[in-house]
């Protein structure tokens, strides 16, 4: 197993207009996405962009809006909930959740990461609100139903769910707040199984009730501080991960059958870890944006985000250019300069499967732009 190359599944998805954009009389996207071509994504530049005259319109002399046009692996179209073509998260969940769910079954890390400016729809693809589960409900939801359905098979499943933050390149656990606040781990690397974090909690989880209760428990610990951009805007990386554990155990008839010599019935057989890592990353809008300039905590905090978000862009970059180049010398990935990427190294190389989403704002140019490019140069 080669763990500098991975192939990357890249998505795009547009949040519909929000009531206040609505009401500021704005009703068209800035995105398109034809229906004929789910993998295609164009982005009206508009003619007082700098960007215009630089990438676009150089040789016309009349100025008029231009798209300009990317291709990804898919492209959701959740503008306009009235729509069609809208994309909800439960169909969202279905173009990739059974081939997530089987992966994780079968001994394999998946890992699964949501990026895009503050208010972009991160938290809404994963964790969803009332009315539309998001991936990370929907995916406990299958895990637990297949837990279920091997008990039959002679296997046995234990879930177990461990909730972090990076915050500052600091690792916080959001389920263990004994001491009044969320308490702060180191990173370690283990000979065989690669980075974990130290002391971290897990939690055993048997029914959906009481996965729910620590989510919430771990979203209410979670750092946030207002900026002027988005009251709730959270300047951290959140990485829920869950844990599966399968021991297979022998069958009666297997014992009678072909080992006179076993143990009594109903040994383990076999044990099988596999993980999967849901990360919510810190809003990629760049500090100039969020006005907090002069202010020493937000300055750090900001350029701390803008180098884990740089460093997971090389990463990914050098895993897909290695995949693409196979029976070449891979490049080695620098998993180890940010803590982000440390934590994530067995999720996004190796036998994983990795998907990123990238979520974008139908009315912002500027960070729309940044995120497409970003996606572009990443993969
Ligand atoms: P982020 O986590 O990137 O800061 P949010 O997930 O909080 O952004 O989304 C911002 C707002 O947009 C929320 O009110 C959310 O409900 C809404 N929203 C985002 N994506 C969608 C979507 N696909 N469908 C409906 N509403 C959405
Ligand atoms: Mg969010």
């Amino acid at each position: 197993m080669n763990d500098q190359t991975t192939k990357i599944k890249v998505l795009v998805r547009v949040r519909p207009l929000l009531p206040r954009e609505a009401s500021d009389g704005i009703t068209e996207s800035l995105v398109q996405m034809p229906d004929s071509d789910p993998t295609s994504v164009s982005l009206l530049v508009p003619t007082d962009s700098p960007y215009y005259s630089q990438h676009i319109n150089t040789v016309k002399s009349e100025s008029i809006d231009e798209y300009k046009h990317y291709e990804f692996d898919e492209c959701i179209w959740s503008f306009n909930a009235n729509d069609p073509h809208y994309v909800n998260n439960l169909q969202f969940y279905d173009k990739s959740g059974p081939d997530i769910i089987e992966h994780f079954f079968k001994g394999y890390n998946v890992c699964l990461l949501t990026y895009g400016q503050t208010g972009s729809g991160k938290t809404f693809t994963m964790m969803g609100d009332d009315s539309q589960p998001g991936l990370i409900p929907l995916i406990v939801r299958d895990i637990l139903r297949q837990k279920e359905h091997l008990i039959g098979e002679r296997i046995n499943c234990q879930v177990k769910v461990s909730y972090m933050e990076i915050y500052n390149e600091q690792v916080n656990d959001l389920l263990d707040t004994a001491s009044g606040s969320s308490k702060k781990c180191k990173v370690r690397e283990h000979p065989v199984s690669g980075p974990y974090v130290e002391n971290l909690k897990e939690i055993e989880i048997s029914d959906f009730k009481s996965f729910r209760s620590q989510l919430d428990r771990g979203n209410k610990n979670r750092s946030t501080a207002a900026t002027s951009m988005n009251d709730k805007s959270s300047r951290s990386h959140a990485i829920l991960q869950l844990t599966l554990k399968q021991t297979r155990y022998r069958s009666e008839s297997e014992d009678l059958g072909f080992d006179d010599s076993s143990d009594s019935i109903g040994d383990a057989e076999e044990e099988v870890i596999s993980n999967i890592k849901l990360v919510d990353l810190a809003g990629s809008e760049r500090l100039n944006k969020t006005k907090n300039f002069g202010q020493q905590d937000r300055m750090k905090e900001g350029s701390l985000i803008n180098k884990s978000l740089t460093v997971l862009g090389r990463c990914i970059n050098i895993l897909a250019t290695n995949s693409s180049n196979s029976g070449m010398k891979p490049n080695l990935v620098p998993f180890r300069d940010s803590i982000l990427t440390y934590i994530l190294k067995e999720n996004l190389s190796g036998n994983s499967k990795s998907f990123m989403i990238f979520n974008i704002s139908p009315v912002d140019f500027e960070e729309t732009y940044q995120t497409l490019n970003y996606a572009k140069q990443v993969t």
